[in-house]
């Protein structure tokens, strides 16, 4: 029983210093977040141990009866959140949600039309590289190259052309709201599923700051680990007539035992997010989003030929659009690295530049607002990024603005070591 110190010194101080990182920077990865101490509590708990392959009362194990307890409370608090019939909290992970979705709606060969990575969607929605990209045709739409928006007319169109077996409508990277009745008519009119992965959007979503897709989709998948601030993990939500195979396509389509750790925190997750003080951090997430948006527009930026895709943002997440700026992804993630903002560069859609460089930079404020960032802090951070996109940038002297702000906004105080 002896402590993780004397055990594994060096895994100790990756702790550690992990825990020293993400308190003496500012996390701005629009993906990522600050789970509760209760959520990292329950996900460290001794639920790790338990085998549960099954679902609820119909397990393939002994001595279930006290995690029954807790995935029927994550499946109750999940339906109640978003207005779902039907839940599995089951998947590991979002890709492994995603997996699930499209093994219940389609077979291997047909038609996948999901939003183009390059343009913002996800590794899942069709990649090439991917399970998705593998196994499933893939028709995937783009944004316009004007507007940088999804265009419904042409997706229409395109799903009138291509009768996909399966719509998505979801993203990685988009700083727009989607319509999901436009998404709801036009895969009627085709033919067509609907599924919406809502991984980045779901904590909007979950404080009525957002449309929510469940009325509109036929099946919704997750993460719990971005906006909505749980443990790292997927789920699914769905219309009841989908819940037989849905089920079945993640246990025992997908996976083996699930863990009963992450699914209890997945309750406790689900449990905060139905409260008013996660409501009132999303409007915080939301009004961060634009202060930010609105001062990298501003023309004493735009001059150096930085600007936001579309104009601005309706949720947590900003497009910074290099393309004509002298720095590109790489240099502009690195350089706010430097001065202590962590952020990553992102392909802009129709980018000249290679995945591993690109043009742009995706900058979000779920973690901060967490952290208890407000409009005056945001307002700050947004300073402090505008100066470092400009030329010659004060390093020394953004790096001690961001510790600043770092100092004041302890990361989970009192707690020595994780
Ligand atoms: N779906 C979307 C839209 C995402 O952005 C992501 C993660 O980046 C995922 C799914 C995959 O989630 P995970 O990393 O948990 O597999």
């Amino acid at each position: 029983n002896a402590p993780l110190v004397d055990v594994d010194p060096e895994i100790a101080a990756v702790l550690k210093d992990e825990l020293s990182r993400q308190r003496g920077t500012l996390e701005m990865i629009a993906s990522e977040n600050f789970a509760p101490r209760a959520v990292l509590e329950t996900a460290g708990s001794v639920l790790t141990n338990k085998y549960a392959e099954g679902y609820p009362g119909r397990r393939y194990y002994g001595g279930c009866e006290y995690v029954d307890v807790a995935e029927n409370l994550a499946i109750e608090r999940v339906r109640a959140l978003f207005g779902a019939e039907f839940a599995n909290v089951q998947p590991h992970s979002g890709a492994q949600a995603n997996a699930a979705a499209l093994a219940a709606l389609m077979q291997p060969g047909e038609k996948l039309m999901g939003l183009n990575l390059a343009h913002g969607g996800h590794l899942t929605h069709g990649m090439k590289l991917n399970f998705s990209g593998k196994l499933y045709e893939v028709a995937a739409y783009g944004v316009d190259e004007q507007t940088h928006r999804v265009d419904m007319d042409r997706v229409r169109e395109q799903a009138l052309a291509e009768r996909p077996q399966v719509i998505v409508a979801g993203w990685s990277a988009y700083p727009r709201q989607l319509d999901f009745d436009a998404f709801r008519s036009i895969a009627d009119e085709a033919g067509a599923y609907l599924w919406t992965d809502m991984a980045h959007f779901a904590g909007l979503v979950a404080a009525g700051l957002h449309p929510n897709p469940v009325p509109a989709s036929d099946v919704v998948t997750s993460t719990v680990h971005k906006t909505l601030a749980g443990p790292r993990s997927g789920m699914i939500l769905a219309k009841q007539d989908y819940a037989k195979k849905l089920n079945s396509a993640v246990f025992p389509g997908q996976q083996g035992g699930p863990l009963m750790h992450v699914i209890a925190a997945k309750a406790v997750a689900f449990r905060i997010a139905g409260s008013e003080e996660f409501r009132e951090r999303q409007e915080r997430v939301l009004e961060g989003a634009r202060i930010i948006a609105e001062r990298l527009t501003a023309p004493d930026v735009a001059e150096h030929g930085v600007s936001v895709l579309t104009g601005g943002t309706d949720v947590h997440l900003i497009l910074v659009d290099l393309r004509r700026a002298a720095l590109d992804g790489k240099q502009a993630e690195d350089l706010l690295e430097s001065v202590g903002i962590t952020v990553n560069r992102n392909s802009v859609p129709f980018d000249p530049r290679p995945p591993m460089v690109t043009s742009g930079l995706r900058i979000g404020t779920p973690a901060l607002a967490t952290r208890g960032f407000g409009a005056p802090e945001f307002t700050e951070v947004a300073e402090i990024i505008a100066a470092a996109l400009k030329p010659a940038p004060d390093v020394e002297a953004l790096r001690t603005r961001v510790r600043a702000l770092a100092d004041n906004f302890p990361l989970y105080p009192g707690q020595e070591e994780w």
